[in-house]
């Protein structure tokens, strides 16, 4: 699955709760998507749901922004490095980022970084729209 169809789908099956969520206010939304609340509710949602794992070893861990508005990829890439082509990358550089390389692709590793997660960044960039906090993930145009 490329990037791009990952946003594709992730991003349709958010809308499909988000749309069931109109009574709810800004703050209850956020609520809604606590990992507890959400495995229970939509047990589809997220693979790791099924065994009980989470993506991050926290306790409040909240699954609104899974998909974080600070990941940029390239599905073409985005050029040669010397550990081979870069398809994704941290925005912010963030402190946490890993990366990781397999068969020749540079790939930028989330999975340390518990910031997308945590509440008070969700209520920072939160929009009911996902896609509209995701807008700028996906581009391929060159980066300093
Ligand atoms: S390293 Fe953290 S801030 Fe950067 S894209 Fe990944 S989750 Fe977002």
């Amino acid at each position: 699955m490329t990037y791009a169809q990952w946003y594709r789908d992730f991003g349709d099956r958010h809308r499909a709760i988000v749309a069931t969520l109109g009574h709810l206010s800004d703050e209850e939304v956020i609520a809604y998507f606590d990992y507890d609340n959400l495995r229970l509710r939509h047990p589809d949602f997220c693979p790791l749901y099924a065994t009980g794992e989470k993506c991050h070893d926290t306790d409040d861990l909240n699954c609104y922004l899974c998909g974080c508005p600070h990941f940029r990829y390239c599905d073409t890439g985005w050029g040669e490095e010397s550990a081979g082509t870069r398809y994704s990358r941290c925005a912010i550089t963030a402190r946490f980022e890993q990366t990781f390389t397999h068969e020749g692709s540079i790939h930028t590793d989330c999975s340390a970084c518990p910031l997308p997660h945590t509440t008070g960044f969700i209520r920072e960039h939160f929009d009911r729209d996902w896609g509209k906090i995701m807008e700028e993930c996906e581009g391929c145009v060159p980066h300093t």
